[in-house]
């Protein structure tokens, strides 16, 4: 178990970093078909704006951040470069990575106040952190060696997405 599941309230309820306004536009994602045990946060992008929304689970206290999406590269005329996730840190799913900006709660935040950070344009991380690593990765075919890998990255997933919002 990694997130328990959340209803509509208690995500609205979680976000630290929004106002009323903001809160009640937010759209959320079809919370029914969501694999919640394979999930380490609640990530999804807004249908509408160029905003993304991360909800963790921290001590048991649903806590969200809303999250700007800066302009993709391709806009500036530039390819667009790849980069690596902060929070899953894959090193092959480099070509969907976003910098994502989060005003900080409270004080900090009304005067303008924001964090950035690199993460999955979809936030697919616990995807990415559950994927069969590859052999070079790994250095081995065992399967506990394999098994163990992957409860790393999960881990470390966990513990720098939760980091992230917990100091917004
Ligand atoms: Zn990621």
């Amino acid at each position: 178990m990694h997130v328990n599941p959340l209803t509509e309230n208690e995500i609205r309820n979680s976000f630290v970093n929004a106002s009323k306004r903001e809160v009640s536009q937010a759209s959320l994602p079809d919370l029914e078909s969501l694999d919640w045990d394979r999930l380490e946060y609640l990530g999804w992008r807004d249908s509408k704006r160029p905003l993304g929304y991360a909800v963790v689970v921290i001590d048991d206290v649903a806590t969200g951040v809303i999250l700007r999406a800066a302009p993709p590269a391709t806009a500036l005329g530039g390819r667009r470069r790849s980069a690596i996730c902060a929070w899953c840190e894959d090193p092959i799913e480099t070509q969907d990575v976003s910098l994502y900006v989060a005003k900080r709660g409270g004080a900090a935040g009304r005067k303008g106040d924001t964090v950035g950070t690199l993460i999955c344009t979809e936030f697919i991380c616990s995807k990415n952190v559950r994927r069969k690593p590859t052999f070079t990765e790994l250095g081995s075919d065992d399967p506990t060696a394999r098994e163990q890998f992957i409860a790393r990255r999960i881990e470390g997933l966990r513990s720098r997405s939760a980091k992230f919002v917990a100091a917004i």
